[in-house]
């Protein structure tokens, strides 16, 4: 029997001995003032067991891993239509990045970089004002979380809004080409409200339990979405949940995840749990360093890698 709890002592343990803590993201001024050291982790199984350590209940802007959110959303309401909104190939390129959108005529290569998750809150708006939008993603994630307590962070939306340029730059690219139909400054508010999500690793983690179980949350017995879109929403985390790190993330970790540059990162176990973990100081491409340290040496431990022990 694995013991999942004395794992996770172990590696907290570990990670606050660590003195290579990446950088704290600093282009959106509020998560620059992120205190660097801080270390959460937690797991959640489908028989509804929950383990934690470290700052696992500290609140942090989830920042992208709530594209993973918004790609269930909007494949709920369009169906494969979302496909003609966005690709579902890994780019290769960062996060922000802006070269691939001219030679798709626009269409960005995946939901899960910056472009792509403009593209599908674009797409799951359908005419609606970003306040009835918002209210929709932020009603589903509490739903999955079973936590009625998570809420946006407005500043952190603020910030982001304050500096906008690239993202603006991407959005109205992706304009120029017909792909957006909403006004491009109502699309960028409610993509950064949707990052601005605050959580801790315990909701993260019981977030990310429907995809452990084929879609269904086996402790409340809710089915969320169909197997099919669980596993295909898991195998787009697999290859472009880290941008340009994915095959890096792939390598030492070997399970489905998504990052974001508040320094979490949910990472789904199939059949086994739903790991988060939380560590703002990023590495070079924007993931956190040690949530990536961190789960490899989880998943060295649990064998639960996908590719085997
Ligand atoms: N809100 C961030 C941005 O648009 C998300 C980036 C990320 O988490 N990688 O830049």
């Amino acid at each position: 029997m694995i013991n999942i709890q004395k794992i996770l002592d172990d590696i907290a343990k570990e990670m606050a001995n660590e003195t290579d803590r990446g950088k704290v993201a600093d282009y959106i001024p509020q998560l620059a003032h992120v205190d660097p050291n801080q270390f959460g982790i937690a797991v959640a199984t489908p028989d509804g067991q929950v383990y934690t350590a470290g700052d696992a209940g500290t609140l942090f802007s989830i920042q992208s891993i709530s594209k993973v959110f918004t790609l269930t959303i909007g494949l709920g309401k369009l169906g494969n239509a979302l496909w003609t909104h966005v690709g579902r190939e890994p780019s290769g390129d960062p996060f922000n990045s802006i070269m691939m959108l001219e030679h798709e005529s626009g269409r960005p290569r995946n939901p899960f970089i910056n472009a792509g998750a403009i593209a599908v809150v674009d797409a799951i708006m359908m005419g609606h004002e970003p306040k009835e939008t918002l209210g929709e993603i932020l009603q589903f994630v509490r739903f999955i979380a079973d936590d009625d307590s998570i809420s946006f962070d407005h500043k952190v939306a603020a910030s982001e809004m304050a500096h906008k340029d690239r993202n603006a730059s991407l959005a109205y690219f992706m304009k120029s080409f017909g792909r957006l139909k909403h006004d491009v400054d109502k699309v960028l508010g409610t993509y950064f409200h949707q990052c601005s999500i605050a959580m801790n690793c315990q909701q993260l983690a019981q977030a990310g339990l429907f995809l452990v179980s084929n879609g269904i949350n086996e402790h409340t017995g809710v089915r969320v979405i169909n197997a099919q879109r669980s596993r295909r929403i898991n195998s787009l985390m697999m290859m472009c949940g880290h941008y340009d790190g994915s095959g890096e993330f792939a390598y030492r970790v070997g399970l489905p995840g998504k990052s974001g540059v508040g320094g979490g990162i949910l990472t789904i176990a199939p059949g086994e749990g739903s790991i988060a973990v939380w560590s703002p100081g990023l590495d070079h491409i924007g993931n956190s360093k040690l949530g990536t340290k961190a789960l490899e040496l989880f998943v060295q431990e649990t064998g639960w890698s996908v590719f085997g022990d």
